[in-house]
């Protein structure tokens, strides 16, 4: 008995015209059953063979691996005298590879599979499943809502060594919602020439962002109406950063046995001080005594994130800024003064925190654990375009394994 075309491949207007099987594939030609004029609807018309045509259809059981085969021809209708190129119904586009019946089992099994067990499942490349991926998403993501955002991150993220402008990506996301809206490729404000028109009609209030970039005259010039807020989590990352800095300045003047001593232990300057095993909590209270500009700044930056737990409101914490900012200076470490006058510079920012406290950043901590893994599956490699979608798609994915 014939295979039913309809009910395993979604294929109607064809008649399987021969079948062969072998132990996991099987090949199906396929014969038109009527032609018609695609303009008049005519059944008077030629039908000219041009070429075989070859590509994947639907598992069938332990067949796997099923191929369908039939001719593509040129029609001429006899009525309204048109030529065209026959339509053939159950492929998405005239170059497809496979049916649409499969590429929508494939999307359907992708947020469950890899890309690579896919393949390996349907005996297909890499590059066949990553581009049917990429097509749907380009086409969820081309048009995002945005008439609801009253509060957007933007975020700079390294994404790997390679050309200059590829080092970087400026992503922005609904801190509501957690959705991407943009990546801009590259950073600082040409990064974010998409993301204008996108944000046209949102009603903005709320900007967060990294102290150190250059968005600030942008956002102002752009949306006059939002808030610029520096959240907990970039002064904080700022305030490693200088961390980091004071422990490179004292290693580099350091002899051989300092240096062994200090090797190794950088976690235990960024990691917070009750997160420290008790061993590495002795070995950062030795530490103090031989190299004071560290352990003083390591100081400075518990006492900033003390701020964060204990100031109550905006003028709680601007009084608990201005009295850090003080001491800091008298250290007279560099790299600590220079922290004390980004904080002043940039104060109202700082503690407008307090006000829109309830905006959270834990979606904002998950995206960029997320985000550490998609770079690391290195897909920014090999297709830039669809590293950038599966970026917008990072905030509904819910498990690593369909990364
Ligand atoms: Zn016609």
């Amino acid at each position: 008995m014939p295979v039913n075309l309809y009910y395993t491949q979604k294929v109607r207007g064809f008649q399987p015209e021969q079948e062969k099987y072998f132990s996991k594939s099987a090949e199906i030609h396929l014969k038109r059953t009527k032609h018609h004029c695609p303009y008049c609807g005519s059944r008077d018309v030629t039908a000219e063979p041009l070429r075989r045509r070859r590509v994947r259809g639907e598992s069938l059981g332990c067949c796997r691996k099923v191929i369908l085969e039939f001719t593509i021809h040129r029609l001429y209708c006899h009525r309204c005298h048109h030529r065209e190129m026959e339509h053939i119904p159950f492929l998405s586009h005239p170059k497809a590879r496979l049916t649409k019946a499969l590429e929508r089992t494939i999307l359907e099994l992708r947020p469950h599979m890899s890309v690579q067990t896919l393949a390996d499942f349907y005996d297909l490349r890499w590059h066949t499943i990553k581009e049917l991926e990429k097509k749907q998403l380009k086409k969820k993501y081309s048009r995002i809502q945005t008439a609801h955002i009253k509060a957007i991150g933007i975020d700079e993220i390294h994404v790997g060594k390679g050309m200059q402008n590829q080092q970087y990506l400026t992503i922005v996301r609904d801190l509501q919602s957690g959705a991407v809206i943009h990546v801009g490729e590259g950073k600082g404000i040409s990064a974010l020439a998409g993301a204008l028109k996108k944000l046209k009609k949102s009603k903005l209030r709320i900007v967060t962002m990294d102290m150190a970039n250059a968005y600030y005259s942008w956002i102002s010039e752009n949306f006059p109406k939002a808030n610029i807020v520096f959240d907990h989590f970039h002064v904080i990352k700022l305030m490693n950063d200088k961390l980091d800095l004071v422990r490179r300045r004292i290693t580099a003047k350091m002899d051989d046995v300092q240096r062994k001593q200090l090797k190794g232990l950088r976690f235990i300057f960024l990691r917070n001080n009750e997160d420290l095993p008790e061993d590495a909590r002795q070995i950062l209270n030795n530490m103090r005594g031989d190299f004071q500009d560290l352990g003083d700044a390591y100081m400075f930056k518990e006492a900033l994130r003390c701020i964060y737990r204990q100031a109550k409101d905006s003028y709680h914490a601007r009084i608990a800024f201005h009295r850090w900012c003080k001491m800091a200076e008298e250290t007279g470490i560099p790299e600590l003064k220079t922290m004390a006058r980004t904080i002043r510079d940039k104060l109202d920012g700082i503690v407008t925190y307090w006000t829109f406290r309830h905006i959270s950043n834990a979606k904002m901590e998950g995206f960029n654990n997320k985000i550490r893994w998609l770079i690391k599956q290195a897909y920014g490699f090999r297709d830039r375009e669809y590293f950038k979608l599966k970026i917008y798609q990072l905030p509904e994915i819910s498990s690593e394994k369909s990364i």
